[in-house]
């Protein structure tokens, strides 16, 4: 089946719906990656499957979870998964991409730049010191990650930018539980409380498990 045929329909299976103008800039965003990815190492994965299944899908399901014109902070972004994939899909989405490498906010800029994409601030700082500039911490109603840290230095990291009645969507795998329980105890000190755990299957036969942590 065509590529960008399979991705419409995955989406939908995810209850994402893509139009025509996100596919364009989503491809538009592959080939800039891939592009980009010969000069500075961002990414490990390079054919066009492996981008479309293992980014693009799996940084689409925590779309549903993301309320309408809401602030979302991706801490840890590096190109963008899955923050800039979430805000193409949605444009509704005010977004903070924040990271700890300058040549990976620099691919973020020039990218944003490059889809013309209105609402998307590239931060180029580390989490717990952007958390010390004012207007950060409470700052959004979501923060999410993929790939960063365990849970329990993630907490500390992602949940101090989130509002009260906020929430913190972690991007896990399988072993997310023991993650979990070792990292309880600092989410509850930083007023966290696991709201939901998505379990899905995405064709890449990939297990993602979306961790929902609400903040009081
Ligand atoms: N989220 C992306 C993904 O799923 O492909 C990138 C994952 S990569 C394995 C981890 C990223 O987290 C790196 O780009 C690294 O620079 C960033 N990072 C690690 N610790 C960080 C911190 N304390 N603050 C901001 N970024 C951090």
């Amino acid at each position: 089946m065509q590529l960008k045929l399979f991705l419409e329909e995955e989406a939908a299976e995810l209850g994402v719906r893509l139009d025509n103008q996100a596919i364009d800039q989503l491809w538009a965003y592959k080939d800039f990656l891939k592009e980009y990815n010969e000069k500075v190492n961002l990414t490990a994965i390079t054919d066009d499957e492996g981008i479309v299944t293992k980014h693009f899908l799996d940084c689409l399901t925590i779309l549903p979870y993301l309320g309408q014109n809401s602030r979302v902070v991706d801490v840890g972004t590096g190109p963008g998964f899955p923050g800039l994939v979430a805000k193409i899909a949605r444009p509704d989405l005010d977004l903070t991409l924040i990271d700890a490498r300058g040549k990976k906010v620099k691919f973020l800029e020039e990218a944003a730049q490059l889809l013309g994409l209105e609402g998307v601030s590239c931060i180029h700082d580390r989490a717990e010191d952007r958390l010390k500039v004012p207007g950060y911490a409470k700052g959004f109603d979501y923060a999410v990650s993929r790939a960063v840290a365990a849970m329990d230095k993630l907490a500390g990291w992602c949940l101090p930018f989130v509002k009260p009645g906020g929430q913190f969507i972690a991007m896990k795998g399988p072993n997310f539980q023991e993650e979990l329980d070792a990292g309880a105890r600092q989410i509850a000190k930083l007023g966290g409380k696991v709201d939901k755990i998505v379990e899905l299957n995405l064709p890449s036969d990939l297990t993602r498990n979306l961790i929902i942590i609400s903040r009081r």
